[in-house]
């Protein structure tokens, strides 16, 4: 496959994601890190780089300069992550896209529904791909469960479970250290805090595997640590759009849980159950039947989920590779076009600007049903309404 160049914007020396998006990138030997602009301190930014082996020339300051470098050169990059924090996701992917340039923006993609839908023009008339990180989807596992799904091994979908709480934010004492803050500071997180930061990694999770969307929603918020403006926990409940009921719950006060993210499925014809703290292995349970244990690496999996396995059965993969996933998607579709020729199907399952723009949607309805006591309210974005 021809090799690609990539760079990054964001995820600087410390950064929580930086790390996962230079291991993930790099896994497959397909992309080459030629360019960033690393940090919000641009000395400290470039230092960064050339202890990654950035050359000094595209060892940018910041994304502005980047863009204007890497638009002038014959070996520019072919993909840019987005990693900055969610307030400049907007602007850097616009004028990343306005330049014909292809990318890979971190989750919420903006901070209001409108710039959501510029995005999705934008990238529909550069004819560039944007791709929102919802790197969970990446997993062999679920994309086996969404195999599965498709195939209708389950039948009609009934129910959704999806989760994602954890409890690294239940200390009221520490709920004025700077570093949690201003994640319920709606003036830099937007309306929701908790449901904008994980919740819609679930919703994403849920939809992807069922392949239905969120049509309506009833959302209860509440601030378990009364300091707080915004939400430290919700519970929402969904209509989708194919007839299943989802019931999603996310927390950062749910002492004891780590990571949290979980995803249950039930059909009328079986039910299945996955983890993200054990990512390779799938629940199945047929009704009437016993509980099978599906490992990644089996033999006879979809074509999905072998495409998204690299080592062998009983080794663990976790997040890294999930995110790689992601990236080896990206690549392959990339390089096809590139090398014209059509992509590997089985490589088309990143998740992209219209998913980041139903997150944005289900973000705002669910802030408005939650000021109304939990009412009904439309999820979808008004240009998916049809
Ligand atoms: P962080 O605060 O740990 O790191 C942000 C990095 O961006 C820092 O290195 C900072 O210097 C740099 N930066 C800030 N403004 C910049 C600018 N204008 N130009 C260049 N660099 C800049 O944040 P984080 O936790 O790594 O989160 C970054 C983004 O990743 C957020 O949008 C967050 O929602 C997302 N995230 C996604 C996942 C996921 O699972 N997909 C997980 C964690 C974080």
């Amino acid at each position: 496959m021809t090799k690609l160049n990539w760079g990054i914007i964001g995820g600087g020396e410390g950064s929580q994601i930086g790390p996962a998006h230079r291991i993930s990138a790099s896994l497959d030997g397909h992309f080459h890190l030629a360019a960033g602009a690393l940090d919000i301190d641009m000395e400290k930014g470039r230092a960064f780089a050339r202890k990654l082996g950035i050359a000094d020339d595209r060892a940018y300051g910041d994304w502005r300069a980047m863009l204007d470098g890497e638009s002038g050169r014959d070996d520019r990059i072919d993909l840019v992550t987005v990693a900055t924090p969610n307030a400049t996701h907007y602007g850097i992917t616009k004028a990343f896209l306005e330049n014909g340039f292809h990318v890979l923006c971190e989750k919420p993609m903006t901070m209001t529904v409108e710039e959501a839908e510029e995005i999705v023009a934008v990238a529909e008339t550069s004819g560039r791909i944007c791709a929102v990180n919802y790197g969970y989807s990446g997993y062999s596992m679920v994309r086996h469960m969404r195999a599965m799904i498709a195939r209708r091994d389950l039948g009609e979908v009934r129910l959704i479970k999806a989760e994602f709480a954890h409890g690294f934010h239940a200390d009221a004492a520490d709920a004025d250290n700077p570093r949690v803050r201003w994640r319920y500071d709606p003036k830099q997180i937007g309306p929701s805090a908790q449901f904008s930061d994980c919740g819609i990694h679930a919703l994403h999770m849920a939809s992807f595997v069922a392949g239905q969307e969120a049509k309506t929603l009833s959302a209860d918020f509440v601030s378990c640590i009364p300091s707080r403006v915004l939400e430290d926990d919700a519970m929402v409940n969904f209509r989708m759009d194919g007839g299943a009921v989802l019931r999603l719950w996310t927390s950062s006060v749910a002492v004891g849980r780590m990571h949290g993210l979980t995803l249950q499925v039930f059909g009328e014809k079986g039910g299945l159950r996955w983890e993200q703290e054990h990512p390779n292995q799938l629940y199945w349970t047929q009704v009437g039947g016993r509980t099978e244990i599906i490992e990644r690496g089996a033999p006879d999996l979809s074509p999905e989920a072998d495409r998204a396995s690299r080592v062998t059965i009983g080794h663990a993969e976790g997040m890294p590779l999930a995110f790689a996933n992601i990236y080896a998607d990206l690549a392959e579709v990339i390089a096809a076009e590139k090398e014209g020729r059509e992509p590997d199907p089985a490589a088309t399952l990143f998740p992209t600007a219209k998913d980041g723009l139903r997150s944005m949607a289900a973000i705002r309805a669910a802030v408005e049903s939650a000021q109304k006591d939990g009412a009904w309210t439309d999820a979808r974005p008004v240009s998916m309404r049809g």
